[in-house]
């Protein structure tokens, strides 16, 4: 037999080996081997096993030198979703392997912490030998230590050390007698960082929840042809206890499950609702967990000792053998998309996955994807609809408020705020409510001219006007596209003229001029200026949970997820900022990110109110604020369908970067020219052109998009050509198949 296999180094090529005699019945597909190549050995995993070499002919095959030291095995399945990433998404089979396994699993560098326990292998000799030795003089320190041993049963060797019975003679002596014996005990590092966690139990669920977990036995017992649900629950709806329920159904069906939720809301309080669920049944997997405890979280997972893994999108790798269930949250979310190659959508690999392992899905959000709409309108997906609060409140008042309407602000002054939402903060700040105000832009400013000559500042290595962010309080301009910081100039680099401006503001400036216009007003900032550490995260939201801030200021951060009953207004700054983007998700993300910010106001007994402020007329906010996500998912497939955008069609985004501009424009033109032949009448391509961000860290960058239907040979044309091909230096590609963002 043969065994097919990708090694580390490999890119976009399998191997092939002869499979010893001794080994056949134990290699399987995912099986991780050492194989010899060239002089040396290398570790690989086992992608395929057939009966005939296809590359050369078998008298020349090495043998593989048997399995991987130290390395994790991965389930059949996943090799094949893994396999299907690379096709889909135009990715190297050695690139998709990797996605599939943690680098502390991977790298087979990490270890299990083991622990020795002592303990009395036979407990009946113990106390005969304490009653043999009643008497004896010489063992006494011996009878001490077997007492002990008697009553602690057991103990590692700092614990038992710790008892004054303890003497290190007397103990090994007992330990070569086979009086004492002792076993290793794999430790887990523990993720959860706190202490325990109250068990809580299902909650009796309400008439919407009943339709919905209805929905879900009948997937999970094929009643339907759908392994797709999307659960539509409007904010506080109960989504989350519809998946902790529908976790239960799953493991009293013996399966496992996964439960994504993106990064920034995989907070502390959401995994402890899970954990009091599930206890250790319950594992994590994040970008925040040490190398150790990633890999003790899954080996917890690959052993079959955990059942359940909520996490960010890695954790739909999770290796569970009988997965059952996969649960997306907050499924219309960007950062779903993995930004390195594979460029992978967690949510369509999520269904993929469902599909591969018949197991079920459930997209939730309380604005679904124009894509999972879509899905459900064409009934590949069930939809379930959730319209009702558990506890009906009522629905916050959201106004819009036209700046353009506003007088015109004093000279010097800011322009932040609109005097309707000064006297709505006013309000607040008398009854002792509380505020959030929403921007989506970090900083002080944005950007820095000088009057006297023109000058504008400019981060020198990238492209597109106002790249830099203007940091007051650390005196610092920092470039949003490249990151680099240079300090920030007292006075004109050009012509010396101590009257430079700053334009343009962000949550840092929303913060000053917040204490400007009320004064005593306690104010906290949370956006990724402020927040170093999750600890400096937790502590904000504590003091304003605690009422011990009247407004909080911040960028996304705060739109998602939090639960402050206090707040009763929200206000959004410029809520038409997004709307202003050249890309065809602009409306969408403007919808949900309304409708996410929205959320925030009344969580409490009192009504909320939340106010857009905003200087152009748009539909978009419009069908936000009448909180109608049917007249909006009307409006935004009416549009896309007319443009032929996804989800009607679907969008390759090439991205060719390097350094020589003109290299550049001929290397894109010709890799376009190559994909002539594979034209046709439902593709629309457009050549590659200087992408709206032209230039990152003095790399051009050229774009290039496809889009229309039947995708599937174009799509392996580009692969081959971008993959199995020498680049030249200094350039390389980025295949992005269902591209989020066109930048
Ligand atoms: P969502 O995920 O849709 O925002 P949650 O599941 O978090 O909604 O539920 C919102 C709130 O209602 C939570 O505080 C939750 O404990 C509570 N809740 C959910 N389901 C029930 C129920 N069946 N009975 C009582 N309270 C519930
Ligand atoms: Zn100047
Ligand atoms: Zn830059």
């Amino acid at each position: 037999m043969i065994a097919r296999v990708i090694t580390d180094i490999a890119l976009d090529r399998e191997f092939d080996y002869l499979i010893p005699a001794a080994l056949e019945k134990d290699i399987r597909i995912g099986s991780a081997v050492e194989v010899p190549f060239g002089n040396s050995k290398r570790n690989g995993y086992v992608l395929e096993i057939c009966a005939e070499s296809t590359y050369s002919s078998q008298g020349k095959l090495k043998e593989l030198s048997g399995f991987a030291h130290n390395r994790a095995h991965i389930p059949e399945k996943l090799i094949t979703l893994g396999k299907w990433m690379a096709e889909y998404y135009c990715a190297t089979q050695e690139h998709s392997i990797r996605t599939l396994l943690p680098a502390a699993v991977r790298s087979g560098k990490v270890k299990a912490l083991v622990t020795r326990v002592f303990y009395l292998p036979d407990q009946a000799a113990a106390e005969k030998f304490i009653i043999d030795n009643a008497d004896a003089k010489r063992v006494v320190k011996r009878v001490e230590v077997v007492k002990l041993m008697l009553r602690i049963h057991e103990g590692t060797l700092t614990e038992i050390s710790g008892h004054p019975e303890y003497s290190p003679g007397a103990f090994d002596a007992l330990r070569k007698a086979g009086l004492i014996a002792c076993r290793e005990e794999t430790l887990r590092r523990d993720v959860f960082g706190e202490v325990e966690v109250v068990p809580g139990k299902p909650l009796p669920p309400t008439a919407d929840q009943q339709k919905a977990l209805a929905m879900v036995e009948e997937l999970l017992d094929r009643k339907v042809p759908q392994h797709v649900l999307v659960l539509h629950g409007v904010t506080n709806s109960g989504k989350t206890e519809v998946y902790l329920q529908s976790i239960a159904k799953t493991l009293e069906r013996g399966k496992s499950a996964i439960v994504l939720v993106p990064e920034i809301s995989l907070t502390p309080q959401t995994v402890r609702r899970f954990r009091s669920r599930f206890g250790d049944r319950l594992c994590v997997l994040h970008s925040r967990l040490s190398d150790g405890e990633r890999f003790d979280e899954w080996n917890r997972i690959n052993s079959g000792e955990a059942q359940i893994v909520i996490g960010a999108r890695s954790a739909l790798f999770a290796p569970f053998r009988n997965l059952g269930l996969i649960v997306v949250d907050e499924e219309h979310e960007s950062s779903y998309k993995q930004s390195e190659s594979p460029r992978y959508m967690a949510r369509d690999v999520a269904v993929m996955r469902g599909k591969l392992e018949e197991a079920v899905v459930i997209l939730g959000s309380a604005t679904p994807s124009a894509e999972s709409v879509y899905n459900a309108r064409q009934g590949k997906f069930l939809l379930c609809r959730m319209d009702a609060q558990v506890a009906d409140k009522p629905k916050p008042i959201i106004r819009i408020v036209d700046r353009r309407l506003d007088p015109l602000p004093e000279p010097g002054s800011s322009n932040l705020f609109s005097p309707v939402l000064i006297d709505a903060v006013q309000e607040r700040l008398e009854r002792a409510e509380q505020t959030i105000l929403f921007l989506n832009r970090r900083g002080y400013a944005r950007s820095l001219c000088c009057p006297a000559c023109g000058y504008e500042a400019r981060c020198p290595e990238c492209s597109v006007n106002y790249n830099y962010t203007y940091s007051r309080r650390r005196e610092i301009l920092s470039c949003h596209l490249c990151g680099a910081v240079i300090p920030a100039p007292e006075c004109c680099p050009e012509c010396g003229s101590p009257d430079i401006i700053y334009r343009g503001s962000g949550t840092e400036k929303l913060e000053s001029c917040a204490h400007g216009v009320f004064p005593g007003a306690r104010i906290g900032r949370m956006d990724s200026d402020t927040m170093r550490s999750s600890s400096d995260y937790e502590v904000v939201l504590d003091k304003f949970r605690r009422g011990q801030l009247d407004i909080l200021v911040g960028t996304q951060m705060i739109a998602k997820g939090l639960h402050f009953p206090g707040v009763t207004l929200v206000g959004v700054i410029n809520a038409d900022h997004g709307l202003s983007m050249p890309d065809f998700r602009a409306a969408e993300r403007t919808f949900q990110l309304m409708t996410q910010v929205a959320g925030r106001a009344g969580r409490g007994d009192r009504r909320g109110e939340v106010i857009f402020q905003s200087s152009k007329d748009s539909e978009v906010l419009q069908f936000a604020a009448n909180l109608d996500f049917d007249g909006f998912a009307q409006y935004d497939l009416e549009f896309r369908q007319m443009l032929n955008y996804p989800p009607y069609t679907r969008l390759i985004a090439i991205v060719f970067r390097g350094e020589d501009e003109s290299v550049l424009a001929n290397f894109a033109a010709n890799f376009a020219a190559q994909l002539e032949p594979y034209k046709h009448a439902n593709l629309k391509i457009t050549p590659p052109a200087p992408a709206p961000i032209e230039k990152i860290k003095n790399k051009y960058r050229y774009l290039m998009t496809i889009r229309g239907t039947g995708l599937k040979t174009i799509r392996e044309a580009i692969r081959v050509l971008a993959l199995h091909r020498p680049l030249p230096k200094n350039i390389d590609i980025a295949i992005d198949v269902d591209a989020q963002y066109l930048m």
